[in-house]
């Protein structure tokens, strides 16, 4: 059976890398372009799970969710 991804997980440049999402373990806060930023370790999931919670946590609502 295709597994469809309902939910797509992203990171906006308003990151300022400061961690709290990674409470949830599909974020991850990488060095890019000499900037910390976090980075969904899935950017398609089937559920939000903790995801939501990390994008209700972010301090500058960086994270964006859309439902597919
Ligand atoms: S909580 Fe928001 S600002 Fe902090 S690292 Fe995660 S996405 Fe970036």
């Amino acid at each position: 059976m295709i597994k469809i991804a309902k939910f797509k997980i992203e990171v906006t440049s308003e990151c300022i890398g400061c961690g709290a999402c990674t409470q949830c373990d599909n974020f991850e806060v990488v060095d890019e372009d000499e900037k910390r930023i976090a980075k969904p370790k899935q950017a398609l999931v089937d559920s939000l799970e903790c995801n939501q919670d990390a994008a209700d946590t972010c301090p500058v609502s960086a994270i964006k969710i859309t439902k597919l």
